[in-house]
């Protein structure tokens, strides 16, 4: 296994990433990746410390929804985080991409990439269950089964795309051993809160920890009326 992406930030020249500010430490904190999109963040005894969402933090999983100050003032730019993660996929967008309806289809039927949900729901609680029970088997069948899943766009058949996103986060989540296993429960329900979305792109409306049948029995978006099923 190749050994996990650290970045460094400080003040310091020799960082990864440079932020020149009196309240920044010379060497503030440091990045390890987990996924395209969420990683740990540790304070490396600055002096002003760093907060995650009000909260002064020593080490935790992050993603692009969380407010990072370091020391007094200086928030983190978490896209340029992000963006020094070497042989990442371009940055990707925030939406699936889904493919346009057919012509003289209701732009509304998105009932196709709704019932894909049912899977990346299925696989965030095998997941979720294989680190609670601490199941190195099943963790090892579902890094299988998505290790090898190619990026968002290509193919991916009956797994569905967007459980191919899913899948291939659960295998770098799964694979990642600077994580205990609280934290990879904190990056699992990141990503699936990332996947987890009415698949209206115009849309994205986060869909909690509904079952997927209640959701299938409510037939269409609250928000955006899109079609989920008949
Ligand atoms: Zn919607």
């Amino acid at each position: 296994m190749s050994a996990p992406q650290i970045i460094s930030i400080g003040r310091a020249s020799d960082n990864s990433l440079v932020i020149d500010k009196p309240s920044v430490s010379k060497y503030h904190a440091v990045v390890t990746f987990i996924t395209d999109h969420v990683v740990l963040l540790e304070d490396k005894n600055s002096t002003f410390g760093t907060t995650v969402d009000g909260r002064r933090i020593q080490k935790t999983v992050i993603g692009p929804e969380s407010a990072v100050i370091l020391g007094q003032v200086e928030p983190l730019d978490y896209r340029q985080v992000l963006g020094l993660r070497t042989g990442a996929a371009a940055p990707r967008p925030a939406s699936i991409p889904r493919s346009a309806p057919a012509p003289g289809r209701d732009p509304l039927d998105f009932r196709r990439p709704f019932a894909e949900l049912e899977k990346v729901q299925e696989l965030y609680l095998a997941t979720r269950e294989s680190i609670q029970i601490n199941n190195p088997r099943q963790q090892a069948r579902l890094r299988a089964a998505f290790g090898l899943v190619p990026l968002v766009g290509l193919f991916l058949g009956p797994i569905g795309i967007a459980a191919g996103v899913l899948g291939s986060a659960v295998s770098q989540i799964l694979a990642a051993e600077f994580l205990n296993p609280s934290q990879k429960l904190i990056a699992l329900e990141k990503e699936y809160k990332r996947t987890y979305v009415c698949p209206n792109p115009a849309c994205q409306k986060s869909l909690g920890n509904v079952p997927f049948l209640d959701l299938a029995a409510r037939k269409q978006c609250p928000s955006c009326k899109a079609r989920w099923s008949d």
